[in-house]
C-alpha cells in the first residue's frame, strides 16, 4: 500500500476514534418514527421516569436529603421497591420498562448465553446493548411512540436499541461520564420545546449511588451521604426547573436494586469451580448460570458441583430459590450456583487485586429479594398522585401498568405486573 493511502486510512481511523470517544448526541428529528398526532399531544399528561441506580430503600430516612424528602412529603412513597431476581441492573431496569419478569423479557443477567443467537450477551458490549433483538416485551417508550406520543431518554436500559424498530424520539448513547447537570439541563430543554415537539414521556438515569455503594459498601456513611447530597442537589435543580415550566409533569423515581456489604475474603473464586469439559460457566456474581455441555447429563454436572459446595449451593434451575416463578427461559442454563448471603463469585485474579489494594469491604447486589438490603425505592409526585400517601413494599413489575395508566395507554394483557396492586397511589379522578 502506498504511504499516502496509509496516511489517509490512519487519519480516518483517528477521526472515527475521536468521534466515538466524544459523547455524540444522537437525536432523531421529532416525529421521525411515529407521526406526532396533535390531538394526542394536547391530551396526554407528562411523565418523567427517573432511575437512581443502586439507591437502597433506607437512604432517604437515614440521611434526609432535602429535595428528595420534600418531594416524598407532598407525594407518594412505597415502603420499598422489591426488585426481580436476580437483583441486577439490566434485568431490573428492563423489568421496570416492560412489566415483565426477566424470564420473559429475556435480559436475565448483565451477562448471559443466548441459545437462539449462539452468542454471549454482555451489557458492556455496546453493540449488544444496542441490538434490539435481545430485548423482549414492549417497553413503555415503544408503546407511547406507537400511540403518537413524543418520547425522550437521557439513558435507560433499552433506549439505545431499536426495539420493534422503535427508539425514543430523542435519545443518547449510554455514557456514564456525562455530568448530571447536563442530563438535568437537557431534560428541562426538552420540556421547554414547543408543544408539538415536546416529549410527554422522558426517562432519566443517574448511576451515582450504585457507584459509591459498590466502591465503599453501605457502612461508609460519609461517602454515601456526600454522593447522596450531590445527587439530591441535581434533583432539586430538576424539580425547580420543572415547576417553572408550569407543565403538569408526573415524576416517578425508582431504583433497580439496593446494596449489601461484602468482605473481600468472602469472594468465592469461580476459577476453582469451572470445568470446561463438563459445562459452560456464566458468572453474574450472586448467581452463576451453568450450561452442561452437549451429551453431558445434568445429574453428572450436579454431582460434580455438589462436591465443591462451600458457602454456595448448586440447584437445578427450576428449584433455585429467589425466583418468583418457575423459570422456563432456556438461557438460564440447567443449573444455578447461588452463594450464601454475604458471599459472592468473582475470579481469583480480581480477589487478589482487591486484597493487594487493601480493600476489605465493598458493596454488592444480585441476591434474592427476600434480603431487604436488595430493596430499592419507589417515590412519585405530580398531578396524578395522592399527596403524602404511603403504600407497602411493591414489586417493580407493577410500575409499567401504572405508567400506561398515567399516559392513557392500553395495558398489554400478557405482562406480569398488575395495575390493581399499585392503583391506590393515584388520585381517584385520574
Ligand atoms: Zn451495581
Amino acid at each position: 500500500m502506498k504511504q499516502g493511502t496509509l496516511l489517509l486510512i490512519s487519519m480516518f481511523i483517528i477521526v472515527m476514534m475521536l468521534l466515538n470517544s466524544c459523547n455524540i448526541k444522537i437525536i432523531n428529528s421529532p416525529g421521525s418514527i411515529t407521526k406526532t398526532d396533535v390531538s394526542v399531544v394536547e391530551k396526554t399528561p407528562y411523565l418523567l421516569l427517573i432511575s437512581l441506580d443502586g439507591f437502597r430503600w433506607d437512604y432517604v430516612e437515614k440521611y434526609n436529603p432535602p429535595n428528595l424528602s420534600s418531594f416524598i412529603k407532598s407525594g407518594v412513597k412505597s415502603a420499598s421497591l422489591i426488585p426481580s431476581f436476580p437483583t441486577k441492573t439490566f434485568p431490573n431496569h428492563y423489568t421496570i420498562a416492560t412489566g415483565l419478569y426477566p424470564d420473559k423479557h429475556g435480559l436475565i443477567g448483565n451477562i448471559f448465553y443466548d441459545y437462539n443467537k449462539e452468542t454471549l450477551f454482555n451489557k458492556r458490549n455496546p453493540k449488544m446493548a444496542e441490538d434490539g433483538s435481545f430485548y423482549g416485551g414492549s417497553p413503555i417508550w415503544v408503546e407511547a411512540n406507537k400511540a403518537g406520543i413524543v418520547t425522550a431518554s437521557y439513558f435507560f436500559v433499552g433506549t439505545e436499541a431499536k426495539i420493534q424498530g422503535i427508539r425514543p424520539t430523542y435519545y443518547y448513547k449510554f455514557d456514564n461520564n456525562v455530568e448530571n447537570e447536563q442530563r438535568v439541563n437537557q431534560t428541562l430543554d426538552w420540556l421547554n420545546l414547543e408543544e408539538t415537539n415536546r416529549p410527554h414521556l422522558i426517562t432519566l438515569y443517574f448511576g451515582d449511588m450504585d457507584k459509591v455503594g459498590h466502591t465503599y459498601g453501605t457502612r461508609d456513611e460519609d461517602k454515601l451521604k456526600t454522593a447522596l447530597f450531590e445527587l439530591d442537589k441535581n434533583l432539586g435543580d430538576l424539580f425547580k426547573g420543572i415547576s417553572e415550566t408550569n407543565l403538569p409533569v408526573n415524576i416517578i423515581i425508582v431504583s433497580d436494586h439496593g446494596m449489601g456489604d461484602q468482605s473481600t475474603h468472602n469472594i468465592i473464586p469461580i476459577d476453582s469451580i469451572e470445568n470446561d469439559d463438563l459445562f459452560m460457566t456464566i458468572e453474574n456474581g450472586t448467581i452463576v448460570n451453568i450450561h452442561p455441555k452437549k451429551a453431558i447429563e445434568i445429574d453428572t454436572v450436579l454431582q460434580y458441583l455438589r462436591l465443591k459446595e462451600h458457602n454456595f449451593k448448586a440447584y437445578r434451575t427450576e428449584n433455585t430459590p429467589g425466583f418468583e416463578y418457575i423459570p422456563t427461559n432456556k438461557n438460564w442454563g440447567a443449573i444455578q450456583l447461588i452463594p450464601d448471603f454475604g458471599y459472592h463469585f468473582w475470579n481469583q485474579r480480581r480477589k487478589d487485586a482487591l486484597i493487594e489494594d487493601g480493600v476489605t469491604t465493598f458493596g454488592v447486589h444480585g441476591y434474592d429479594s427476600k434480603y431487604k438490603e436488595m430493596h430499592g425505592i419507589f417515590y412519585a409526585n405530580g398531578p396524578a398522585f395522592k399527596d403524602g400517601y404511603e403504600i407497602h413494599s411493591i414489586k417493580n413489575i407493577h410500575i409499567y401498568p401504572l405508567m400506561c395508566e398515567i399516559l392513557g395507554l392500553k395495558i398489554p394483557e400478557s405482562i406480569d405486573g398488575d395495575i390493581k396492586e399499585i392503583k391506590s397511589i393515584l388520585k381517584e379522578n385520574n
